[in-house]
């Protein structure tokens, strides 16, 4: 039994902050909460229409779905109804008092993050969904029957805290579906005028698949604000640049320009069409993988669900549908999933995705680099995700380079080739500027052998799965003893001279003073500038990879690395010529520690280091006295 009186309940913490943030908000685009509500009316009639499948008395003989703004420009009200599912007593409380999409958590959080500062910002790029209305309205109040339900309900708030329920008279309410009423405040009295109106509607929801009619004054004649008619079933030669643009902003929640269309009709043995977007930026949900919702599944114009697996994780930042009639309309969600036309419809608009994003990359290098730029780090999940396709994702790929201020394709790299070179370089770290600044480039530079400069947190990952790029192995320039000795010099000089037996000796005496921390002291050919660096030993994975999976836990420490050492440097002539053990000693390891910070480490014993520092200064002052 539900209470039949009026019943006043506290928003969750959470909403109570982001209406605080509305009501606050000087953001200036406040047309955005209508978008919101329209496309909260949409989704209540297409779940209508798919439960109507099921249960075909939830229509009855009501079945032109549609939603209807009214505006009485005197009273300064503005109501959006849709004859669609409805809510109950519960689904109000649930919907309305809490916050229940992802998306908008991702939104206060980052509120928070940029501690407000554009918050306001924030709302423009990014919908928030029912509770926006409080930023035109000084109280909202909905009044909504679900579809087959006797009863209705009345929910309302001035948005500061507080919201009641109470059980709403049937003769004011809709016969089925939600009405959403507006008070506007002082200043957002425009929302109720005719031309605002039409205005917003046809800029931001002129294509949702339900129609939308407008009653601009209490008692007048309903008129056509947008017909309701599936643009992607429209033929592409029919569709003007602004009408992709305002279907991708109500499928997709974003406020900006799609980077790419990619509109298409499948023939043959399966048939459908897609409609799909990449972004022109980040979604804020772009790294939480598990965020449904990212493709529509249409049978015959009917949405059936967004949590249809219709393209693999690596793709998640596309938006849009599929529209199939070649499943029953009354199929299972359940079995969708299994279905092989699913699996068919995957594999053909992921190739047609990827396929279109190749001819870009092609035809629109910049265009292309800033859908990279946005969407590279998690198209390159799939480097070791979709192995079927790693060659064809591997050709998108682009990487900041040695080469070039810009960004670098694999085709260009193997093209610029060095004589004698048979790998692919790279070099990762997490921190651009750092790895681009590393001593183990020196050698590279100096042969004018191209490094990629891998700094994305998945680099690590694909990288070491070990792929190859037409027969090209990818090597990190920290591994094992590059074999950079084959590779003439740029400036024709001639490779590192035989050390002499003086050197050798210093090589030994590093070797035994750092044992217990190096696998070995030897010549380098990786440096020309720089006095020592880090390496892998010979058959150990990449150093920056092996970090990350000892401090993922996955193993118990990582392997001891291979000091290299310049022994052209001065530094090391003079020390190989030094007669005191103890200073030769202190040197070997500030040397180690050096080439330690160099990779972005610390000394792993901070106080020997700061003794042996204070020594050697100490000597220094000593000798310049
Ligand atoms: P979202 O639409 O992203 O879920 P909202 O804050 O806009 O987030 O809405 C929250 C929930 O309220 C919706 O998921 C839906 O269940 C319910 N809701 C909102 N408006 C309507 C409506 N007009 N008809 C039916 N349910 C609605």
């Amino acid at each position: 039994m539900t209470t039949a009186t009026t019943e006043s309940r506290t928003f969750e913490a959470d909403v109570s902050r982001l209406l605080h943030m509305m009501v606050h908000s000087v953001y200036s685009d406040r047309d955005v909460f209508l978008r919101e509500l329209i496309s909260n009316a949409a989704d209540a009639c297409e779940k209508l229409r798919y439960e109507g499948i099921a249960t075909p008395t939830l229509i009855g003989d009501d079945g032109k779905l549609a939603i209807t703004i009214a505006a009485d420009p005197e009273a300064g009200k503005l109501s959006i109804s849709d004859n669609g599912i409805g809510m109950s007593r519960d689904e109000l409380i649930e919907a309305l008092g809490t916050i229940a999409r992802s998306g908008t958590r991702a939104f206060m959080e980052q509120v928070e993050a940029a501690k407000g500062k554009d918050g306001a910002q924030l709302i423009g790029q990014f919908g928030v969904g029912f509770y926006s209305a409080f930023m035109v309205a000084a109280e909202v109040d909905v009044v909504s029957r679900r579809a087959g339900s006797s009863e209705a309900w009345h929910w309302t708030s001035d948005g500061k805290g507080e919201f009641s329920v109470a059980p709403a008279p049937l003769e004011d309410a809709p016969e089925r579906g939600t009405r959403v009423l507006l008070s506007l405040l002082d200043d957002a009295k425009t929302y109720a005028e005719r031309w605002t109106l039409e205005r917003i509607v046809k800029a931001q929801s002129g294509h949702v698949p339900v129609p939308i009619h407008l009653i601009e004054k209490p008692g007048a004649e309903a008129t056509s604000l947008a017909d309701g008619a599936a643009l992607w079933t429209k033929p592409k030669s029919e569709i003007k640049p602004e009408d992709y643009t305002d279907f991708y902003r109500s499928v997709a929640a974003q406020y900006d320009e799609p980077a790419a269309t990619i509109h298409f009709r499948a023939e043959g043995r399966h048939e459908y069409t897609t409609l799909a977007f990449v972004p022109g930026s980040k979604p804020f949900d772009l790294l939480d993988a598990d965020r449904k919702g990212r493709m529509k599944l249409y049978v015959k114009r009917v949405f059936i669900t967004d949590e249809a697996e219709l393209l693999p994780r690596y793709l998640r930042f596309v938006r849009g549908l599929v529209d199939t009639a070649d499943l029953p309309l009354n199929v299972s969600r359940e079995m969708i999933q299994d279905s092989p036309l699913l699996a068919a419809i995957r594999k053909g608009v992921t190739n047609r995705i990827l396929g279109d994003l190749g001819k870009l990359a092609e035809n629109d290098a910049d265009a292309f680099g800033k859908i990279w730029e946005n969407f590279g780090p998690v198209v390159k999940e799939g480097l070791y995700e979709d192995y079927e396709r790693r060659e064809q994702l591997l050709t998108l790929a682009r990487f900041a380079s040695t080469a070039t201020a810009g960004l670098r394709s694999l085709k260009d790299y193997v093209a610029a080739l060095r004589e004698n070179q048979t790998a692919i370089y790279y070099i990762v770290g997490d921190d651009p500027a750092r790895i681009a600044t590393s001593p183990q480039l020196e050698g590279f530079r100096a042969r004018g052998i191209e490094v990629l400069l891998l700094s994305d947190p998945v680099d690590s990952f694909w990288v070491s799965s070990a792929p190859d790029y037409e027969g090209k192995p990818f090597k990190s320039v920290t591994q094992g003893a590059a074999d950079l000795g084959l590779i003439p010099l740029v400036d024709g000089a001639t490779p590192r001279a035989e050390s002499s037996p003086e050197v050798a000796s210093l090589l030994e005496a590093m070797k035994l003073a750092l044992a217990g921390e190096v696998a070995d002291v030897r010549a380098s050919d990786r440096l020309t500038e720089s006095a020592v660096c880090l390496v892998a030993p010979d058959s150990g994975p990449d150093r920056q990879f092996e970090k990350l999976l000892s401090a993922a836990g996955r193993i118990d420490s990582a392997a001891k690395p291979v000091l290299e050492v310049n022994v052209q440097h001065s530094l090391v002539l003079s020390l190989a010529g030094l007669q005191d053990d103890s200073l030769r000693n202190d040197l070997a390891h500030l040397l180690l520690d050096e080439a330690r910070i160099l990779d972005g480490e610390r000394p792993t014993d901070a106080r020997s280091f700061s003794g042996r520092l204070g020594r050697l200064i100490a000597q220094a002052l000593a000798v310049s006295r």
